[in-house]
C-alpha cells in the first residue's frame, strides 16, 4: 500500500504534486537545515482516496499517530496530555497555490487537560485562554461548519459587558469566560460537545481539509483558471508543531520577500509584529512594522533573518515569499514559495540573479512570462490611486492616459497640434477618424469590441483605448457625453485605463513607461538565443520609430491604405475612386504619387538598414467612401437646403429694394448647393457600384490591383522612387513589395511584370537599377495549396493569419466575435479565439503545407507571419516549430515576441 504520510525530514521537496507546494517546501527547507518546526505532510493521494471513497484511507490514522509519536520525541512534548502539551497547526496546500480552500487550524491539541498543562508550563493563563478560544472558533468553523457570526456575536457581547474596545484588553478570566461561551456555541450549533480527544480533533480537521478541495469556491477557482487534475489533484495536509510569536516581547511574527517585489531591489522587504500570532499580520488588526525596524529592535534575530533570506535565495534561486515566527528569541520559518512580482521586478531580479551567478542566462529568459512585458511599455495609473471609476468598458489597448474630451476627429487634430492632451471620445470610430487618433493620448468608445476599429488602430499605435463602454452616451452634436448623472463637456478632463477598461473623471497621476536597462539586456539575450526574427507591423514613421526602440528588426507589414486615410490624402483618394475615366484617375494618382513616395522615404530612412515590407493596397475601395446611409442623409439635407435657398431668393426678389440685408446673409447660391449635390450623388452611385455582397470575399487585394493596374503601378513606382532617393543619400535600404490576397501564380506574374516595367523605366530615367524583393501574402486557402507554384515568383511568404483564419473557418471575425464565438468558447466547442491564438490544428496544418510546398520550390524562401497572432507567445512557439524565419506584430508586442521567440527555441 502506498505511503500516505511523510515527515518533513523525508518528503521529496521536488514533488509538489504529491505533497502540495507548501508541504514540499516545508520538507525541502527542513532538509537543507532551515529551522522549521517539526511536522509531517499527508499526501494529495490520500485526499483523492478520501474524496473517492467517502472515508479516510484505512491506514492513514495509524501512520498519522506514528508521526505524532515522532513529533513528541523530537520536541519532548506530549500530544493530548502533560505539562508540556504538543500543539499543532493543520494546514492545507495543493500543488498550485489556490485561494478558496480551507483556513488553517492553529493550536490543535488543546482540551481542558492540556490547557491546564499549558498554563502551568507558560505561567501565562491569559495566553493559554487566548489560544484556546481561537482554537475553538477556528476548529468550530473549519471542522464543524459553524459560521463565524455565532462566535463573533458572543465575543462582542463579552466585550460590551466588560466595557472594553480592544480584545487585547481582555484578562485571563474574561478570556476563560469567552472560551466557555464558545464551547456553548458549539453545543448549540453543532449539536455535540467540542471534541476533547485530540486524535479525534486531528481526524476531523484532516477530513475537513480534504473536503475543502471540493468546496464551491475552490472548484470555481480551478474552473476559472483552467487548473486540470494533471496540474493539481487534491490537497495535501500539513501538520506542523505550533510555535508562538505571542508569548511576550521577545516573540514576533512576520512575512517577507527576499527582494522587493515592486521594484526588484535587493533589500530586506516585509513586515512584522512583536508579540503576535501569524494571522494577526494579515488580518490588519494591528499595523505591522517594516522589517528594517527589526534591525534595531531585535538585532540578533534580524541577523538570523538576513541569513534565512540568503539561504532561501541561494537554494531556490528565485525570489521567495516567506513566513516566519520568533518564539522566545528563536527564529522559525513556516513557509516559503516563489514570490509573485510585477513585470518590472521580474525582469530586474532575473537579470540581476544572472549577474550574481545564481541562474543561467537561459533560466533568466525562461523565467519571465512574455505577456507581462507589455505592461512595461505603457504608462500605468499610479497604484496608490483611490479614485472611483465612473464607467467600465473593454480593456482594448493597454496603458493609461488623461486628457480633455473631444468628440470629433477634426477638433482633436486641431487641439492636438496646438499641444493639448486629448482623449478622443466617440460612439465608434471609422477609418476617416484616423487623424484624430494621431492627435489623441487615448481613445474611448461607447460601442464595439476588442477588435473594433478603435481597438485595433489604438493597439497598432500603442495608445490606450477603452472600447464599448456602454454606460456612456455620446452626443456629438451637443459636444457632450453623459455617464450616469455626470455630463462631460468638450474640454473636460477624463482618465482612461486601457489595461482595466476603467474611465475616471479628472486627471489621475500616471507612472511613465519604463524600458529599463535590464529589459534591454534581457531582450538582447533573447535575440541571441532565438532563431525567429521579430519584425513589426507599422505604417508610419512614428510607429516605425517605436518599433525600433522596442527592437524590431524591420517592418514585416506596412499597410499602405493606412496612409490613404490621413486627412490630407483622403480627398485625393476619393477623387481617384470617383474618377469617370482613366485620365481622371491618372490625375488623382499623379497627386498621390509624391505623397506616398515621401511616406516611403521617411519609413525606409527610419528603418535602415532593416527591410521594410510594403503591402500593396488591400481593402475594397468603398471603405474609403462614406456609407450609403450617411450619403442618403446628406443628400436629403442638401435638397432641403436647396429649397431654402430658392425660397430666400424669391423672397428677396419680391421685397422692397430699400430693405438692407445684413452682410452675414451672404449666402451660398443655388449653384453652390447643386454642385455639392452632384458630387454627393456621384459618390452615392459609386458606393452602390462598388458595393460587395461580402466585402471580405469581394473586390479587394490583388484583384483590385489587376482591375485597376494604375493603382498598383503608382504604389510600386512610389516605393521604387523612394528607394532611389534613399540610395542617392547613401542610406542602406531593403524594400520589399508584398501582394495581398493572392490565389494563383498568374496574379503574381501580372504584378511582377508591372514592377519590372517600372524598374526598366526608372533605369532609363535615372540610370539606376533598384534591388527589391518581391513576395506574397499567404492568406487564402488556395494559396496554401498552391504554395509550390507561388514560390516560383515569390521570394518570400508572409502568412496573413487573420484572413487565413477567416477563410479556414469560413466565418468572419466580426460576426464570430460578436455573435457566437463567446458561446463556442464557453461550451468548449472551440478552446480559444482563433483570431487571438493561432489555430495550430486547422490553420496550422495549412501553414505547414504551404511551408513545405514553398521550400520545395525555393530552398531559401523567407517565410513569416504578420497576423495579429504573430505577437502571441503560443503562436510564436508554433511558428518556431514549423521553421518560419520571422514573426511580425504591432510595435508594443515586439518585446513580448522577442522573449517568446527565445523561449520557443529553449523549449526544444
Ligand atoms: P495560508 O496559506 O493562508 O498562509 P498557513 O497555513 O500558512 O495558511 O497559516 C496561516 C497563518 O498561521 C500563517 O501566518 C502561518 O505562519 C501561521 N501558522 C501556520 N502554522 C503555524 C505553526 N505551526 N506555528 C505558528 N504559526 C503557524
Ligand atoms: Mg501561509
Ligand atoms: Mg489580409
Amino acid at each position: 500500500m502506498a505511503k500516505l504520510v511523510y515527515s518533513f525530514t523525508e518528503g521529496d521537496g521536488k514533488n509538489k504534486k504529491l505533497l502540495g507546494g507548501k508541504g514540499a517546501n516545508l520538507c525541502e527547507m527542513t532538509q537543507i537545515g532551515i529551522n522549521v518546526p517539526p511536522g509531517f505532510v499527508i499526501t494529495t493521494e490520500a485526499c483523492v482516496e478520501y474524496l473517492d471513497g467517502g472515508q479516510l484511507p484505512e491506514s492513514l490514522m495509524a501512520e498519522v499517530k506514528a508521526e505524532i509519536g515522532d513529533l513528541e520525541k523530537a520536541t519532548g512534548k506530549t500530544f493530548g496530555s502533560g505539562d508540556d502539551p504538543l500543539l499543532v497547526s493543520v494546514r492545507s496546500g495543493s500543488a498550485l497555490s489556490m485561494p478558496g480552500m480551507m483556513d488553517t487550524v492553529l493550536n490543535l491539541g488543546l482540551n481542558p487537560d492540556t490547557l491546564e498543562g499549558l498554563i502551568r508550563q507558560t505561567d501565562d493563563a491569559r495566553f493559554a485562554y487566548d489560544a484556546y478560544r481561537r482554537f475553538i472558533q477556528l476548529f468550530g468553523k473549519v471542522a464543524l461548519g459553524i459560521e463565524d457570526a455565532h462566535f463573533d456575536e458572543r465575543f462582542e457581547a463579552a466585550k460590551a459587558a466588560a466595557g472594553i474596545v480592544s480584545e487585547t484588553s481582555f484578562d485571563a478570566d474574561q478570556l476563560k469566560a469567552v472560551s466557555d461561551e464558545f464551547l456553548d456555541v458549539v453545543r448549540e450549533q453543532a449539536g455535540r460537545e467540542f471534541p476533547v480527544d485530540v486524535i479525534e480533533q486531528l481526524e476531523l480537521a484532516i477530513e475537513a481539509v480534504f473536503r475543502s478541495w471540493m468546496g464551491k469556491r475552490a472548484v470555481d477557482y480551478r474552473r476559472e483558471f483552467h487548473i486540470t487534475p494533471e496540474m493539481a489533484n487534491g490537497t495535501a495536509v500539513n501538520i506542523c508543531t505550533m510555535v508562538f510569536g505571542n508569548k511576550g516581547n521577545d516573540c514576533a511574527t512576520g512575512v517577507g520577500f527576499t527582494r522587493n517585489p515592486g521594484t526588484g531591489d535587493k533589500e530586506m522587504f516585509g513586515e512584522y509584529l512583536v508579540n503576535a500570532q501569524g494571522e494577526d499580520v494579515v488580518a490588519g488588526i494591528r499595523t505591522p512594522k517594516p522589517l528594517a525596524e527589526m534591525e534595531s529592535e531585535m538585532p540578533t534575530q534580524y541577523k538570523q533573518l538576513v541569513a534565512l533570506r540568503d539561504t532561501l535565495e541561494s537554494h531556490y534561486r528565485e525570489v521567495q515569499d516567506y513566513e516566519f515566527t520568533i518564539e522566545k528569541g528563536t527564529l522559525y520559518c513556516l513557509q516559503t514559495r516563489n514570490g509573485k512580482m510585477n513585470a518590472a521586478a521580474s525582469v530586474k531580479t532575473s537579470v540581476e540573479m544572472f549577474r550574481e551567478e545564481l541562474i543561467s542566462r537561459d533560466e533568466a529568459l525562461l523565467r519571465i512570462q512574455p505577456d507581462l512585458l507589455e505592461q512595461l511599455l505603457h504608462p500605468a495609473l499610479d497604484v496608490g490611486n483611490e479614485a472611483e471609476p465612473v464607467a467600465l468598458g473593454l480593456p482594448a489597448s493597454p496603458g493609461a492616459a488623461s486628457g480633455k474630451c473631444v468628440f470629433d476627429a477634426d477638433i482633436a487634430e486641431r487641439l492636438g497640434n496646438e499641444g493639448e492632451e486629448i482623449i478622443l471620445v466617440r460612439e465608434e470610430t471609422r477609418p476617416e477618424d484616423i487623424h484624430g487618433f494621431f492627435a489623441a493620448k487615448g481613445i474611448l468608445t461607447s460601442r464595439g469590441g476588442k477588435t473594433s476599429h478603435a481597438a485595433v488602430v489604438a493597439r497598432g499605435m500603442g495608445k490606450p483605448c477603452v472600447a464599448g463602454a456602454e454606460g456612456i452616451v455620446v452626443d456629438v452634436a451637443a459636444r457632450e457625453a453623459r455617464i450616469g448623472e455626470h455630463i462631460i463637456r468638450e474640454g473636460d478632463v477624463i482618465t482612461l485605463d486601457g489595461g482595466t477598461g476603467h474611465v475616471y473623471l479628472g486627471a489621475i497621476p500616471t507612472i511613465p513607461a519604463h524600458f529599463s536597462g535590464e529589459l534591454a539586456e534581457l531582450l538582447e539575450w533573447a535575440d541571441e538565443t532565438a532563431d525567429l526574427k521579430v519584425m513589426a507591423n507599422a505604417d508610419t514613421p512614428e510607429a516605425a520609430q517605436t518599433a525600433r526602440e522596442y527592437g524590431a528588426m524591420g517592418i514585416g507589414l506596412c499597410r499602405t491604405e493606412r496612409m490613404f486615410n490621413a486627412s490630407d490624402r483622403l480627398p485625393i483618394v476619393i477623387d481617384m475612386i470617383l474618377a469617370n475615366n482613366a485620365e481622371e484617375r491618372k490625375a488623382a494618382l499623379d497627386r498621390l504619387l509624391p505623397i506616398q513616395r515621401d511616406d516611403f522615404i521617411a519609413l525606409f530612412t527610419e528603418m535602415a538598414p532593416f527591410p521594410v515590407t510594403v503591402r500593396l493596397l488591400d481593402p475594397p475601395m468603398h471603405e474609403f467612401l462614406p456609407t450609403e446611409h450617411d450619403l442618403l442623409e446628406q443628400i436629403d439635407s442638401l435638397r432641403t437646403y436647396r429649397q431654402v435657398v430658392r425660397g430666400r431668393q424669391s423672397a428677396i426678389a419680391t421685397l422692397d429694394h430699400s430693405v438692407k440685408l445684413p452682410e452675414a446673409f451672404e449666402e451660398l447660391t443655388e449653384e453652390h448647393v447643386n454642385d455639392a449635390l452632384v458630387r454627393k450623388e456621384r459618390m452615392l452611385r459609386k458606393v452602390r457600384e462598388l458595393w460587395d455582397v461580402n466585402p471580405m470575399l469581394g473586390h479587394r487585394g490583388v484583384r483590385l490591383g489587376i482591375t485597376y493596374p494604375d493603382i498598383y503601378g503608382m504604389q510600386i513606382r512610389a516605393i521604387l522612387e523612394a528607394a532611389v532617393a534613399c540610395a542617392d543619400k547613401g542610406i542602406d535600404i531593403h524594400p520589399e513589395i508584398m501582394v495581398p490576397q493572392v490565389i494563383t501564380l498568374q496574379e503574381l506574374g501580372f504584378v511582377r511584370q508591372t514592377a519590372d516595367e517600372i524598374v526598366a523605366q526608372l533605369a532609363s530615367e535615372t540610370g539606376k537599377t533598384i534591388n527589391f524583393s518581391f513576395g506574397t501574402m499567404i492568406e487564402t486557402v488556395r494559396a496554401c495549396t498552391r504554395a509550390w507554384h507561388l514560390a516560383g515568383i515569390a521570394e518570400f511568404f508572409s502568412f496573413g493569419t487573420n484572413d487565413l483564419t477567416q477563410a479556414t473557418f469560413s466565418f468572419s471575425r466580426e460576426d464570430a466575435e460578436n455573435k457566437f464565438l463567446p458561446m463556442y468558447n464557453e461550451r468548449g466547442i472551440l478552446q480559444d479565439n482563433p483570431f487571438e491564438v493561432l489555430d495550430t490544428k486547422g490553420v496550422g496544418k495549412l501553414i505547414k503545407m504551404a511551408v513545405k510546398g514553398g521550400r520545395e520550390q525555393r530552398e531559401d524562401l523567407r517565410i513569416g507571419i504578420c497576423g495579429e497572432q504573430g505577437g502571441h507567445p503560443e503562436s510564436i512557439r508554433f511558428c518556431h516549430d514549423v521553421g518560419l524565419n520571422y514573426v511580425s506584430c504591432s510595435a508594443p508586442r515586439v518585446p513580448v515576441a522577442r522573449l517568446a521567440a527565445a523561449q520557443a527555441k529553449l523549449a526544444n
